[in-house]
């Protein structure tokens, strides 16, 4: 077994002492004294302590970003200024990016090189929005109403945004959810998930050394039934942007109408990949395995059904597993390691439940992967699974399992994949592999998904829209489609007689 990666002095430092929250530019605790711990997942033990925010901290921290928002310093800080300071934040990121990337991996479990990833992407995530905030604009509009009437818009803040987030990027999903809607000129309370609030402190301090107008940005600790519920809940909050499941989605668009909030969901997923016989069959066998194993399946865009053309399904199902034994499990701070740990011993029932009910239903569960029994027996391990002989009407192949495992379903004619692929309650994302330029695109257009990704997969990037059709959200994060998200738009009539 390789050497596990020494833990950062800093990293080590931070770890030792309880973390506070954020609220109004000053690090706190909870009024109500409480305090939760968050553990290793490739280990089960404890790391440190954070608050547990009530809804009295939240009710703080709301109040600190109304007073950043209403005649505050933020919505009318030059565009350039908040340029520079989402920049700086990036820049800070990246001074740190070692000891951020260990504390993912110490708080989420996923090895080094895809934590790196995560900081990376956030680097990249701030420096896109950085360079929105001059060019956010308005239009004059032409019209027909009689007299000389000039007509134009605006594009302002929408003003106070809630923002909850889960646990399957913790970085990553932090600034998703505080990049663009700060260079829209608007302040956010953020709430970062229960299973990994680390890197969500450690960016506080960030925000803070940046120097971000106190209240601008807040970040506070917390379950979901309190200080989320009290979020979505609270009049103070204009907007509320959530990532997580369909179900407490759902819910979030329940209390959120109690002040008519604008509401934007990220919600889960059961995308289609789907492999024709006229693929690159390497790429294709490695696009398949990337698409659900990534992260272990930890993603909402994960091809959990793999749907293979049928003259090349068995060969394909077993190559499938045989590539898969590459994976090497374990934890994240071995360097041998592909995947880490799934992030809680909740998800790890929830997966292993999931790969009973499917031989309960008749599908064959064949498990790949490799890994030191010793090393995986301490945390919340799982190898990587291909579940054949599945039908689409199977509850694995409709709910969301969130974990290493694809369910693998034959095919014969590009209709009946199409079908099958759109019959879900979910449309977040999809895949195709094929040679046939025409076919790619007639398949990508007939997906009822946000995102379609041809002879590649889960890929995403701060300039593009992301986001799901049907049940799996509303709205979408990254590009301009950001920017509108989180900006209303005034019409103004000017009367010039
Ligand atoms: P979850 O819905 O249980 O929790 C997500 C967040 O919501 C957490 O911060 C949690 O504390 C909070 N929350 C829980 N109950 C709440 C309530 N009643 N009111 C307000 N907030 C509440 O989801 P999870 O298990 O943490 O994450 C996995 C899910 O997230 C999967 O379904 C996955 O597909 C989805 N996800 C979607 C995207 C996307 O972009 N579409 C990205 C990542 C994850």
């Amino acid at each position: 077994m390789a050497t596990m990666t020494a833990l950062n002095s800093k990293v080590a430092e931070f770890t030792a002492t309880p973390k506070q929250m954020f609220i109004d530019g000053k690090f706190v605790d909870a009024l109500s004294g409480k305090r939760f711990t968050t553990y290793n997942p490739a280990t089960g033990e404890a790391i440190t302590s954070v608050p547990e925010a009530g809804k009295e901290d939240v009710d703080l921290a709301v109040q600190a970003a109304r007073k950043a928002f209403d005649g505050g310093p933020w919505p009318k800080t030059k565009p350039a200024e908040r340029s520079r300071l989402l920049h700086k934040l990036a820049d800070l990121i990246e001074e740190n990016i070692e000891e951020l990337t260990q504390m993912e991996t110490l708080d989420n479990g996923i090895p080094l090189e895809g934590a790196k990833n995560f900081v990376m992407a956030s680097v990249g995530h701030l420096r896109y929005y950085a360079g929105w905030p001059s060019i956010i604009k308005g239009d004059t509009v032409p019209n027909n109403i009689p007299g000389e009437l000039f007509n134009y818009t605006r594009r302002e803040p929408i003003g106070v945004c809630g923002q909850i987030i889960p646990w399957n990027s913790p970085i990553v999903n932090a600034v998703m959810k505080i990049a663009a809607p700060v260079a829209c000129g608007n302040t956010v309370v953020l709430k970062t998930a229960e299973q990994t609030p680390l890197s969500g402190v450690r960016l506080a301090e960030l925000i803070q050394e940046a120097g971000f107008p106190d209240g601008v940005i807040n970040i506070i600790s917390g379950f979901g039934t309190i200080a989320g519920a009290a979020l979505t809940e609270h009049l103070g909050v204009d907007k509320i942007a959530f990532t997580g499941s369909t179900e407490v989605g759902k819910q979030v668009m329940r209390s959120s109408a109690v002040n008519v909030k604008k509401v934007s969901l990220e919600l889960g997923g059961k995308s289609a990949n789907i492999i024709f016989a006229d693929a690159d069959y390497d790429q294709a066998i490695a696009n398949a395995a990337n698409a659900i194993f990534w992260n272990s399946g930890q993603v909402c865009c994960a091809g959990s059904r793999l749907f293979v053309e049928k003259k090349i399904y068995d060969r394909f199902v077993s190559d499938l597993v045989e590539y898969s034994k590459n994976y090497r499990v374990g934890n994240g701070f071995n360097p041998e390691s592909v995947l880490g740990p799934l992030v809680s011993k909740d998800q790890l029932e929830r997966v292993n439940r999931y790969r009973d009910l499917a031989k309960q239903e008749g599908s064959e569960v064949l498990e790949g992967g490799s890994g030191d029994e010793k090393e995986l027996s301490a945390g919340y391990f799982v190898k990587p699974t291909v579940l054949a002989n599945v039908n689409n009407d199977m509850c694995v192949a409709q709910e969301e399992i969130f974990g290493p495992v694809v369910g693998a379903l034959p095919f014969e004619t590009v209709d009946e994949v199409v079908d099958l692929a759109n019959q879900t309650q979910y449309g977040l994302g999809g895949g195709v592999c094929t040679t046939d330029v025409r076919k790619a695109h007639r398949v990508a257009h007939a997906m009822r998904t946000g995102n379609v990704w041809v002879n590649t997969y889960n890929v995403i990037d701060a300039t593009s829209p992301f986001g799901g059709y049907k049940q799996s959200g509303i709205g979408r994060e990254n590009g301009s489609a950001a920017i509108d998200m989180y900006t209303e738009i005034k019409n103004v009539w000017v009367n010039l007689d």
